[in-house]
């Protein structure tokens, strides 16, 4: 090999050893090639997958007949000839070889030959040697970039798993994080209900899994991981023609396992098929893995708090959840109307049926109060037979209206009969006003319906107030 062409090696080598950037490595190697020699041709065989260029000669290395010389040079990491007299040309297979293997195959064709030209061998041998070491070093350095950024992903989400947060925040953050590292167009985390029956979408999944189109996806991907509590890593699934709206193709799910027991999933969509790589598959396993006793925790502490702040034997409201929640509408709404309600004659109930019809009483007129109000409202037990409502933004008239209606459905369907009074309070911005005489009006006008009747509603006596 003459001078000029080790000259030019050794320039070659420096500046491919200096990059860590795939494509810069493979579009220098290729700049050479057509530098040193510009009547051949040549072609990269690689054997990743993930190297898409298109004004590069790059073509995948795949494994059947026709490129048994090219298997055979990435195999033995040797140097291999093949001549065509026919074609009349000749072909030089050089290994892209790195320490740790080989990345590929160069394809160097020579024309109007049928021997490869001898003293080109060393120079093209070399070269390839050199490009398979760059090559080798930025593969590593992406490794190890990517194993770092992985970490600090879990770290991250751990952290923050463990800091006590509210579940939403928790799965809002989580969801976030997802998103971005994984490129993913919807993240969901799901929760099994006790008897596995319903998966359903938790605060913090994008809200796409609350539309009923996502539905489709929740009960396929819920039917395998019940069946196998196995991961799910799919490339093209095909769910598109039961489905009317968006077609995600790209899915991973990894199933919430806790003490063997299987408590939900996580599942990360995109469009595109064969979207995430099995890198991002594993690292969405060792996240969930790493949350997973965290996400149930934070679950569980959330279903602690809704025992709390339930009622156990009417299932409404606790008095200091209706507490909380008035005191925070009168902060931030315009205005707001309030129904304390009290079963007439109970003890009655109780002395001629027994305590437990009446405790069955008192469960009718909770689920009528149920039945009567919006998701935003509150329905609440005061206390023993006094139950209570509260309706944010709602204006005193048709709060009134909810009241009468409860009366008189109340008075319609209860077995055995009974019938109920409420007194009605109501608040807005414009008066001074405090939660204390919004109470006070209603109890007010409650004993009003008492003295006057029963079985009936009574509005607020204006004139009690703060000042
Ligand atoms: P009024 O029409 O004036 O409200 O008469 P009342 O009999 O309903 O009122 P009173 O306050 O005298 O009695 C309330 C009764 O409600 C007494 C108590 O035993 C009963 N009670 C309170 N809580 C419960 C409960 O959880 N279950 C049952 N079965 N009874 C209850
Ligand atoms: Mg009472
Ligand atoms: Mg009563």
């Amino acid at each position: 090999m003459d001078v000029v062409k080790y000259k030019k090696l050794f320039q070659i080598a420096k500046k491919l050893h200096s990059s860590l950037d795939v494509d810069v490595i493979l579009g220098e190697l290729f700049v050479t090639l057509k530098e040193v020699y510009p009547n051949f041709s040549y072609f990269l065989l690689l054997s990743m997958d993930t190297y898409s260029h298109s004004d590069l000669p790059i073509i995948e290395l795949e494994y059947d007949n026709e490129n048994i010389m090219a298997i055979k040079t990435f195999a033995s990491g040797n140097v291999q000839f093949e001549s065509s007299h026919f074609e009349k040309h000749a072909i030089l297979y050089a290994p892209l070889k790195g320490k740790q293997g080989v990345y590929g195959v160069l394809q160097v064709i020579a024309p109007e030959t049928s021997e490869f030209p001898a003293m080109e061998v060393e120079f093209i041998t070399l070269l390839s040697e050199c490009a398979g070491g760059a090559l080798e070093n930025a593969q590593l350095h992406q490794q190890s970039q990517r194993t770092i950024s992985d970490l600090q992903l879990i770290n991250e989400t751990s952290h923050q798993l463990n800091s006590n947060r509210p579940m939403t925040e928790t799965f809002t953050f989580m969801s976030a994080k997802i998103k971005t590292s994984f490129e993913a167009e919807e993240v969901g985390f799901f929760l099994f209900s006790q008897d596995q029956a319903k998966a359903k979408a938790l605060p913090g999944s994008t809200s796409y899994f609350f539309t009923r189109q996502a539905r489709v996806y929740i009960d396929y991907i819920k039917g395998k991981l019940q069946k196998g509590n196995e991961p799910l890593f799919l490339g093209d699934l095909n769910l598109s023609e039961k489905n009317y709206g968006t077609s995600f193709h790209s899915i991973m799910a990894v199933p919430v396992v806790v003490s063997k027991k299987l408590k939900g999933f996580c599942i990360i969509m995109h469009r595109s098929p064969y979207f995430f790589s099995f890198e991002s598959f594993k690292l969405l396993q060792s996240l969930v893995h790493h949350s997973s006793l965290a996400l149930t925790n934070s679950i569980l502490r959330e279903e602690l708090k809704i025992l709390v702040t339930t009622d156990h034997l009417t299932k409404l409201h606790s008095r200091k959840f209706l507490d909380d929640k008035i005191q925070r509408s009168m902060k931030n709404d315009e205005e707001g109307t309030f129904i304390l309600i009290d079963i007439d004659n109970f003890k009655e109930i109780n002395d001629t049926y027994g305590h437990q019809i009446g405790d069955e009483v008192l469960i009718q007129v909770a689920n009528l109060i149920r039945g009567n109000i919006r998701e935003n409202d509150v329905g609440a037990r005061w206390g023993g037979e006094e139950l209570a409502i509260y309706l944010p933004k709602v204006p005193l008239d048709t709060g009134v209206a909810i009241a009468k209606r409860l009366v008189k459905k109340v008075s319609e369907c209860s077995v055995p009969h009974i019938t109920v009074s409420c007194g009605v309070s109501y608040w807005n911005k414009e008066k001074h006003d405090s939660y204390q005489y919004v109470f006070k009006r209603a109890d007010e006008a409650l004993y009003t319906a008492k003295e006057t009747g029963k079985n009936k509603v009574v509005i607020q006596d204006d004139n009690i107030r703060a000042s």
